[in-house]
Parts: C-alpha cells; structure tokens; sequence
C-alpha cells in the first residue's frame, strides 16, 4: 500500500525541527531512520499530515562521555553499538550483546536508539536496557528543554511521557564500573523477529555478595519493564561458588527467574506464545543471564588479578 499524501520538511537546525513540531493543527511525525515510521505509513495505521526529516540536523549523530553517562544523540545508529568500543567499559559490552538481536544489517544501519525510545515498542532492546540503568531521555519543543527519567517514561504500548510536539535530542545512558559483568539473552521464533522475550543484566559482587543487580525484560508486558522485586531479591544475597553449567535448584538467579516472571513480568500472549509459556522462558533467561553477567564479571576480575 502506499502512503497517504503527506507534507515534507527538511530543517537544518533544531529551532526549526521543533518549530514544524509544534504547529499544533496538524498531525506530525518525525522521520529518523524510518525504520518503524515508514512501515507504518505504508500500512496506513499512521497519517502524518507533515513528516519533519531530522537527517540534516548537526550534532546529533554523536556519542558523548561526559562523566558517569554516555549522551547518544538522536541520530546515532543502532549499528555504532557492534563494537563494543562504542561506549566504554561493561555498558559498551551490554550494547554489543544487545544490538545484535536488533532486526538485520540494513535496519540497523538506519535504524536509532533515540527512535526506539520514541516509539516504545514492548520488544525494544533499547527501551528495556535504558529502564534497567536509570536512562533519561533529553526532548525539546517550542517550550524549551526537558529530561525525562526512562523510570516514569513508558505509559503502555507504543506510550510514553514525551509529548508529540517534543523532539528527543539524545538519551542518556549511565556508564557501568568496572566491577559490573553484564549479559544479554533473547529468545525468538527466527532471526528477524521481534523478541519473543529477551533479558538483559548487570551485577555487581562484593566479597561474595551481590552489591547490585540491574534486570530489564524485554516483550514481557505491554511496555519495557525492569523486574524490580527480581532485583531486591539479589541485592545483599551471598552467591555459592560458580558450578559448571546452568545453576539450579535454589540458586539465588533462579529464584530471581521465578520472581522476574511471576511477580514482575505481565506477559501479553502472542500467536506463538502464550503468558505461561513466556513466563517459563522468561524464568529460565533471567537465571542464564544472571549467570552470564556473573561469569563475565569473573573473568575480567580474573585477568586484572583480583580475587572478586
Ligand atoms: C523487520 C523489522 C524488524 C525490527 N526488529 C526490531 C527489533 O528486534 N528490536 C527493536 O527494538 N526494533 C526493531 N525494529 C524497529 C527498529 O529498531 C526501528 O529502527 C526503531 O523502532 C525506530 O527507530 P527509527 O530511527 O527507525 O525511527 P523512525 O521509524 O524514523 O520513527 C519511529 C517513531 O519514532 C518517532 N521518532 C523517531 N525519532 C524521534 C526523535 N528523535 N524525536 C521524536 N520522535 C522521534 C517518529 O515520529 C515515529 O513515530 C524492527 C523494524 C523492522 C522493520
């Protein structure tokens, strides 16, 4: 199907881009990667009167370190995130995990982090990970600027706080210390799906205890989530020495599995799976992935010699 007639504008510089945003009588839309937005239109469940183009803006297509966090400007690819490098330190490794299960090559060649957050898909990989570290999300409109905590930002499917005249110009993302080992798992029906769920994790251990636990869940409820009572149950929890293979019985990442998929997650069925059958893998992911984050936290202690 084609589009529906729409108006196009191109601005050069963000006082114009949110300007055409907020003329407040017409439907708009802006066009990042369209990755999601030109899908839409093509199936018609979206009818911009105006499409605003952000591709020409300057500067936004920067990544910058500026103390604890990492500022991801709006227009920054999803696919910078393949090297780990991107980022420093264990959040550059947990964006690497993640990216990868982002669609394919060509989707993330255009495709932004700042685009998921606007969109707010329940499956976005961005969305859950930004929950899980406390992201906030920089908009600007007509009206000036404002920080969105990600913690308050999801309202339900496709929802969130921002409102259509505000432009997101970047979203920030905390770095994690060195003591953090992080992990990613994601389970689909096939390689260009969506998440059927997916969990993402970073730990931090001290002397054998837990010092934090950060959980985000992915297509587990009808917004991003972050499996918060999952979390509490770890925090201050001594770990048993590593076992080989998948922990068991009651290991304190399996209880968290339990707990991340029955008490935080409110899964929403799906043609190829039901809520019991995305609890139960949800279960099992958040317990593999804790172990994952755990074991790369070891082995990076492990070469810098220190006994973690
Ligand atoms: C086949 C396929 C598979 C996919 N698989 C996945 C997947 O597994 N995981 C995943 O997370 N995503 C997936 N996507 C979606 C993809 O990641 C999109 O790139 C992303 O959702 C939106 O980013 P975008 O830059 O393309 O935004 P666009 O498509 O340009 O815009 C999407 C929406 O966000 C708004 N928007 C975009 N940028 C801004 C901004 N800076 N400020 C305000 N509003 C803005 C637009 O107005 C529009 O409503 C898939 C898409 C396809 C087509």
């Amino acid at each position: 199907m084609k589009p529906a007639a729409f108006d196009y504008v191109l601005p050069s510089t963000i006082a114009e881009a949110v300007e055409a945003l907020g003329e407040g009588n017409r439907r708009t839309q802006v066009l990042a990667g369209g990755q999601s937005l030109l899908l839409e239109m093509h199936l018609a469940r979206i009818r911009p009167d105006l499409v605003v183009d952000i591709n020409r803006l300057a500067g936004l297509d920067r990544i910058d370190v500026n103390g604890n966090e990492a500022r991801v400007g709006a227009l920054v690819r999803h696919r910078t995130f393949e090297s780990a490098d991107a980022v420093p330190g264990p959040l550059g490794r947990l964006l690497a995990l993640a990216v990868v299960n982002i669609a394919h090559p060509p989707i993330r060649s255009r495709g932004t982090m700042a685009g998921s957050f606007a969109w707010a898909h329940p499956a976005s990989e961005w969305c859950a990970i930004g929950l899980a570290l406390d992201a906030t999300v920089e908009v600007t409109s007509r009206e000036g600027k404002r920080e969105l905590a990600v913690r308050d930002y999801f309202l339900g499917p496709y929802r969130t706080e921002r409102r259509a005249d505000e432009l997101i110009t970047a979203v920030r993302l905390p770095l994690l210390g060195d003591e953090y080992g992080v992990g990613f798992i994601e389970h689909r029906r096939t390689h260009f799906c969506f998440a059927q769920v997916a969990v993402a994790a970073a730990v931090s251990v001290r002397d054998g205890v837990v010092a934090d636990a950060r959980i985000g869940l992915v297509n587990s409820a009808d917004r991003p989530l972050r499996a918060r009572a999952a979390e509490r149950s770890l925090i201050g929890t001594e770990l048993p020495p590593p076992g080989s293979g998948h922990p068991r019985g009651d290991h304190p990442f399996v209880r968290a599995g339990q707990i991340a998929a029955h008490e935080d997650a409110a899964p929403v069925a799906e043609p190829y799976g039901d809520v019991a059958y995305k609890r139960q893998a949800l279960a099992v992911l958040v317990a593999r992935t804790l172990t994952d984050a755990d074991a790369d936290r070891r082995s990076r202690a492990a070469r810098k010699g220190e006994d973690r």
